[in-house]
């Protein structure tokens, strides 16, 4: 109220200033009285006019974007400018922070992994995060307050959002038709909306290939014991000769053999996707592989094939040895299964010219038709399921050795022509691939060195 006495003063100042500067005025016309009345009122006109001055200034900044400081005049109109400035600026404060917090909220938003649409009372798209824009093939800003049904016709989705909110995630084809989206929708404030998406093709996938799996294990394993369980029961019900005894339990043998072999893939398989990645610093001798390799194939092959292993090799491999072993055991034998007797599996070593190394392991056999080849690496995929079993696969094998290889940096390449023979190479990087043994250094050598 400071400003309050000061207007009264300067009022009453001017009007009484007016008021005798005009009796004065008036004495010689002998109107002293009027003089005083009009002075008066010409003070109070003046105080009016400066009053009319200020205010219009004060309206004026108003108006205006209010960027620059209020205008700075004393009393009245100063005390109303300085008020009216203050409550701005700290309502421009509040404003900056809520819009601070609101971009703070809505990065939040954006960097979530799942997709979020926000939707008002009329279905219209007041917001999207990219993932959102990518799973319902939107563009944020364009499509902002478009009905969101106009955008997304997928059946799946627009049958969701007639319902007011779900409980349970709705699976729905992804609007591109490349995967699986799960669509979760909640109801917010006055009839608001808001539409969660995750995509979960991947999950779907595994899902679906862990059924698979199951499915391909129960009857891998349910055919042999079959078996099996028929020859127990025809052992129990029939009298059966010596010769035929032999023949049972040889059969009964060969199956028990059949499952073993799976279960101990299985196992492999298992431990191969369970533990981390070979050491790149333990060194194996790949003599010492094709040597172990080698007495595996003669025995398989049982003279019927002509083996042809590289010699000397002073190369070496970084990573696990029995993982190793068993990879390329998985190839010759592979070879040896799908080569008629009388033919040809020859075992290579090279250096590429990046350095990487390869180990070929190439046959003259039955040869795989080309459509089957990328899928060889799959589990349980056989091209001939009878010739497979009969030589005692589990079509796990070549689902290892890609596994092993990848675990090892490298790839598993493949070539083969349908009755001329295949070609199964390990590629190996440069860095797990030590070209010839180190040299040892004699203790001579190293005191001079030093
Ligand atoms: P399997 O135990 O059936 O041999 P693999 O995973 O080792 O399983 O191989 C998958 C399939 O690839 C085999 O069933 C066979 O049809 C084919 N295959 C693998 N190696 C050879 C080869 N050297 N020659 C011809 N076909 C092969």
């Amino acid at each position: 109220m400071t400003w309050l006495f000061p207007r009264f003063l300067a009022g009453a100042l001017a009007m009484a200033a007016g008021a005798l500067l005009g009796y004065w005025s008036g004495g010689p016309i002998h109107a002293p009285l009027i003089g005083a009345l009009l002075g008066g009122a010409v003070g109070v006109g003046v105080i009016s006019l400066i009053d009319t001055v200020r205010g219009y200034r004060l309206i004026h900044w108003l108006s205006g974007s209010q960027e620059e400081a209020a205008p700075r005049d004393t009393g009245f109109w100063g005390e109303i400018g300085y008020r009216v400035e203050r409550s701005i600026r700290n309502r421009e404060r509040g404003t900056a922070q809520e819009r601070l917090r609101l971009e703070q909220f809505l990065s939040a938003m954006e960097a979530s992994p799942n997709g979020i649409l926000l939707l008002d009372t009329n279905d219209q798209i007041t917001w999207c995060n990219s993932v959102a824009a990518d799973h319902f093939g939107l563009d944020p800003e364009r499509d902002r307050m478009q009905p969101v049904t106009n955008l997304v016709r997928a059946p799946g989705f627009v049958a969701a959002l007639q319902l007011p909110s779900t409980t349970e995630p709705l699976l729905v084809p992804d609007l591109r038709g490349r995967g699986t989206l799960s669509i979760v929708i909640r109801t917010y404030g006055e009839g608001l909306r808001l539409v969660l998406s995750q995509d979960v093709t991947q999950r779907e996938r595994a899902d679906a290939m862990r059924r698979d799996f199951v499915a391909n294990v129960s009857h891998e394993i349910r055919s042999p014991l079959t078996v099996v369980s028929g020859f127990i029961e025809t052992m129990d019900s029939l009298p059966l000769t010596e010769v035929e005894r032999k023949r049972v339990l040889m059969l009964m043998g060969q199956q028990t053999q059949r499952m073993q072999t799976l279960v101990a893939d299985l196992l492999t398989l298992a431990q191969l996707e369970g533990s981390p990645r070979p050491a790149s610093d333990r060194w194996v001798p790949l003599a010492k592989l094709f040597g172990q390799s080698e007495a595996d194939a003669a025995a398989l092959s049982s003279g019927r094939h002509t083996l042809r292993f590289p010699g000397d090799c002073p190369a070496q491999l970084a990573g696990n040895e029995p993982e190793l072993l068993s990879a390329l055991t998985n190839l010759v034998n592979n070879a040896v299964r799908y080569t008629p007797e009388g033919g040809r599996v020859t075992v290579t070593w090279r250096l590429r010219d990046d350095g990487s190394g390869e180990v070929a392991v190439s046959d003259t056999g039955i040869g795989v038709d080309r459509e089957h080849i990328p899928r060889l690496t799959e589990r349980f995929y056989r091209v001939d399921g009878s010739r497979s079993r009969d030589t005692g696969g589990t079509g796990l094998g070549l689902s290892i050795v890609k596994h092993v290889v990848q675990r090892h940096g490298g790839e598993l390449e493949v070539q083969s022509e349908v009755g001329k023979g295949s070609r199964f190479s390990l590629i190996l990087p440069a860095a797990r691939v030590r070209a010839s043994t180190p040299r040892v250094t004699t203790p001579g050598e190293q005191r001079s060195a030093a």
